[in-house]
């Protein structure tokens, strides 16, 4: 069968072979930064290391982090771009930024040879998610400076696919678009893709399926990953749902899941070198399936803005290593961020999962949730407070209370209090989902 893939030689590769392509692009890399970028040529020395040393994946170890804040700094001290930028910003073609989750956004600089390495890599992805020339693909998400704007436009072009950029808060073209244009993949995020099957029976007295979607792919928060809230937007709307993951600092879109449906494969083999880290220790784990960490990302093959062993704050765990659609890349989920995490007597919590579990009791629940923090994270003193919209037809409300806070405590070994509230009284996001609300700062 043809066009499974889009490259087949880089996505079919054995390890081995790959790990060469890899090694000879990360010494090409290193040497390059080391000449151009002052950030890494004082972190090399400091590290006492020259480009010589760093030739292969093993001597990749030896490289220390990059962190955000260093990025930052960087780019305070050295505007715009920073010191860790290796052309000036009059040699990108676009500038980026990435929207801080913590504090000041950082910008990244594109030459046009940056621009192709993330064309093609993000195209990989879109295509593994079953992106076909024939397809009419409905953009709802940001255009301006997020990665998951004009370089996902630039991914879906290439492929052949018809963009049609509706942004955000459109969702009335984004109905006109799925009617009239007959659009039959919708981009976006989770939250939006329940946002809007919302706003569909809301104000057209509609059933989502009704407007013929075939495929939802989605990105920038965890929940395609959740397997409740998966299941549930894969239900309104009849349509197969699929995730991808980036990263604002590395490229738009790293990883992309298959149609198996069990996890994201990475597509950017020859462009970036991935690590899972223990996030405590910063040693290497093997990639194996089951393994837990940080990922971590070096680009070997940028000009601009080109960064070693990135820390992502990103939490992965490895679902499989290899695959019946005869991808070779390992697959992926993402948990959450690390700065999401919440640790309630010494228990690592992740939002992701309570949010499952409460989306895994629709229609007793709406699926809809919010931790409340009523003290900075991470430590919070149990119980844990949740807040719950209860179903339309639920009626004995004590006894849902009951059944939520005893699954959290079978499946997450916590104990929570559950607070249940009305259908439609919790936030809608039709952008990023919030499923933390820091209570202690709206008292201040
Ligand atoms: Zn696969």
């Amino acid at each position: 069968m043809g066009g499974e893939f889009r490259n087949r030689e880089i996505e079919t590769m054995t390890p081995a072979e790959l790990a060469r392509i890899q090694e000879e692009k990360l010494a090409r890399q290193v040497r390059y930064v080391y000449e151009r970028a002052p950030f890494y040529r004082k972190k090399l020395s400091e590290a006492g290391l020259r480009p010589e040393d760093v030739t292969t994946l093993g001597g990749l170890a030896r490289v220390p982090f990059t962190t955000k804040d260093e990025l930052r700094d960087s780019q305070l001290a050295d505007p715009p771009l920073g010191s860790h930028a290796a052309v000036p910003l009059a040699d990108a073609i676009r500038v980026h930024s990435s929207t801080g989750t913590t504090g000041r956004p950082s910008f990244v600089g594109i030459t046009r040879h940056d621009a192709s390495v993330w064309t093609d890599l993000t195209a990989r992805s879109l295509h593994a998610q079953g992106l076909r020339p024939q397809d009419i693909v409905l953009h709802a998400a940001g255009l301006t400076m997020f990665v998951g704007g004009l370089p996902v436009k630039d991914a879906i072009e290439h492929i052949g696919a018809t963009f049609v950029p509706i942004g955000t808060g459109a969702s009335e073209k984004a109905v006109m678009a799925l009617q009239v244009l007959k659009a039959n993949v919708l981009h976006c995020t989770p939250s939006y893709a329940i946002y809007l099957a919302e706003y569909v029976r809301a104000n057209y007295g509609l059933a989502p399926q009704e407007l013929g979607l075939e495929r939802i792919t989605v990105g920038a928060e965890p929940g395609g990953g959740i397997p409740a809230v998966r299941q549930r937007i894969q239900n309104e709307w009849g349509a197969r749902l699929t995730e991808g993951m980036g990263n604002a600092d590395m490229a738009p879109i790293i990883f992309g899941e298959c149609f198996e449906q069990g996890g994201m494969h990475f597509n950017a083999q020859e462009y970036i070198i991935p690590e899972i880290i223990d996030p405590e220790s910063g040693e290497r784990l093997a990639i194996e399936q089951g393994v837990s960490g940080e990922m971590v990302y070096t680009a070997i093959d940028r000009e601009c803005c080109p960064l070693l062993r990135f820390r992502t704050r990103d939490r992965v765990i490895v679902t499989a290593t290899e695959c019946s659609c005869g991808r070779t890349s390992f697959r992926i989920r993402c948990v959450g961020r690390t700065d999401d995490m919440l640790i309630v007597l010494g228990v690592n919590v992740f939002p992701s999962a309570v949010k499952d579990t409460i989306s895994s009791l629709v229609p007793e629940t709406t699926g809809e949730m919010q931790i409340v923090l009523d003290a900075p994270g991470p430590k919070v003193a149990p119980p844990l407070r949740i807040m719950a919209e209860y179903g339309n037809d639920v009626t004995d409300l004590p006894a849902l209370k009951t059944k939520i806070e005893g699954l959290i405590k079978d499946r997450l070994t916590i104990l929570s209090k559950v607070e249940l509230v009305p259908p439609e009284t919790l936030p809608r996001y039709d952008m990023k989902g919030q499923l933390v609300r820091k209570a202690y700062e709206e008292a201040r």
